[in-house]
């Protein structure tokens, strides 16, 4: 999945959990659901975050392979554990979020996902869309226009406003 596509689905998701739980869908939990949505494919140099990521990509890639480490399950978990431990902040809940939402929107892509890395390396998945085809131009504006809806129906978008005005902290 091409970036444009992880950040308005994770956005998406994002919305969904805000509109269900207490957590307030601020500047700072999206900004936190961005970021973790794109830091997964930090493994491919040619993606989004690796082509900006001064050659760490390389590295990464070269060493565990494209969604290999960074795409299991495993990994997330101890990443959340490291990052919720140092800071409940809802940057940090965002971005734990985001990088959760990531592996699951490449667990529906052919290519599939390592979950169970370093355990396995079987790549699980329930295929629904190819990287960079037409299926997956169909699910970024299915999650655009959904994120529209979600938004406005549970005026998460006034919420985010007021966040970086201000009123809400
Ligand atoms: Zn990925």
């Amino acid at each position: 999945m091409r970036y444009h596509s992880h950040i308005v689905t994770s956005l998406l998701m994002g919305a969904a959990v805000a509109s269900q739980t207490p957590l307030s869908f601020t500047a700072s939990y999206t900004a936190g659901i961005v970021i973790g949505s794109l830091l997964p494919d930090i493994d491919e140099p040619n993606s989004y975050v690796g082509r900006r990521s001064f050659g760490v990509s390389g590295k990464v890639k070269e060493a565990f392979g494209h969604r290999g480490m960074t795409h299991s399950l495993l990994v997330w978990a101890v990443i959340a554990l490291v990052v919720t431990f140092e800071s409940s902040s809802l940057f940090s809940i965002g971005f734990v979020l985001g990088y959760l939402f990531h592996i699951m929107e490449d667990f529906f892509s052919v290519q599939g996902v390592p979950l169970l890395w370093p355990f396995q390396t079987k790549r699980y998945k329930i295929p629904l869309y190819r990287t960079g085809s037409f299926s997956e131009t169909m699910i970024f504006y299915l999650a655009f226009s959904l994120l529209i809806y979600v938004g406005m129906k549970y005026e998460l978008f006034t919420e985010w406003l007021q966040s970086i005005s201000g009123f809400v902290h």
